[in-house]
């Protein structure tokens, strides 16, 4: 592997590692088919070599100007997911300046997803995998949809447009309430949103992933049947307290 890349100390690289595979070996007892997304929003990009150069692609980042300026210093075989409030305005720049853009992750408009498309399909990149958040705890500060009518016009263009080339329709992403991930008891936040893939799958003849479950809680949000956790403390360690 070339040098070029931003290095962490060897043991700052050992912990990362020990971290990271005492996650993953939980994930795996529980359902070795989920996939763990490390979410490294905040930390160095030597944090992220440290973890690719054992082997990980998948990470999550909140903040388009910083994933932007990561993806472009980073190896190109790393698959980024997109996992903050998105903007309407700034959709264009992920599809348009992160070509190894993977998931987007927190779609809550079908105008976002226009712009997703339209962009990617413009400069003729590869299809970004889209999932829609769910607003399942009904908490004002948080985005999503909020009820299957809300989504249908969304739901039609991602499955049925000519025009959405570039988008896939993975999967429904939720993020619960704090109460429900720290309550120890059956989650309702992710009850909720695995009760909207059922009915979806349904009426669309779909798959949907799901992409619940973060540090507190995606031992619970496996067992309520999650098939992506986004984990980004327990890996790297606290950040500054300032986010959503
Ligand atoms: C920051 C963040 C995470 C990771 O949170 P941790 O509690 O540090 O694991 C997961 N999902 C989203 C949407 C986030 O913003």
């Amino acid at each position: 592997m070339s040098n070029n890349y931003p290095q962490a100390t060897e043991s700052r690289a050992r912990e990362l590692a020990e971290n990271y595979n005492a996650i993953l070996s939980k994930v795996d007892k529980l359902n070795p088919s989920v996939r763990l997304v490390a979410v490294s929003k905040f930390k160095p990009s030597s944090d992220i070599m440290a973890l690719y150069s054992i082997g990980v692609r998948h990470f999550g980042e909140n903040y388009v100007q910083e994933l932007v300026a990561k993806s472009q210093e980073l190896p190109k075989d790393i698959c980024w997911h997109f996992i903050g409030a998105l903007q309407s305005g700034k959709a264009k720049d992920l599809s348009n300046k992160v070509a190894n853009l993977y998931a987007v992750e927190t779609v809550d408009s079908l105008k976002k997803c226009k712009q997703l498309n339209n962009a990617r399909a413009r400069n003729d990149g590869e299809v970004i995998n889209v999932y829609l958040q769910v607003n399942t705890s009904g908490e004002e500060q948080k985005s999503g949809f909020t009820s299957e009518e809300d989504m249908q016009e969304t739901i039609e263009y991602l499955t049925n447009d000519p025009e959405s080339t570039k988008l896939k329709f993975q999967g429904l992403m939720t993020i619960g309430s704090f109460a429900e991930s720290t309550s120890g008891e059956e989650n309702h936040d992710f009850k909720k949103l695995q009760e909207f893939k059922e009915k979806l799958d349904k009426k669309y003849d779909l798959d949907l992933h799901l992409s619940m479950g973060m540090s507190n809680d995606f031992e619970q949000a496996i067992k309520q049947g999650s098939t992506s956790v986004r984990v980004g403390s327990l890996i790297f360690g606290a950040r500054p307290k300032k986010e959503t």
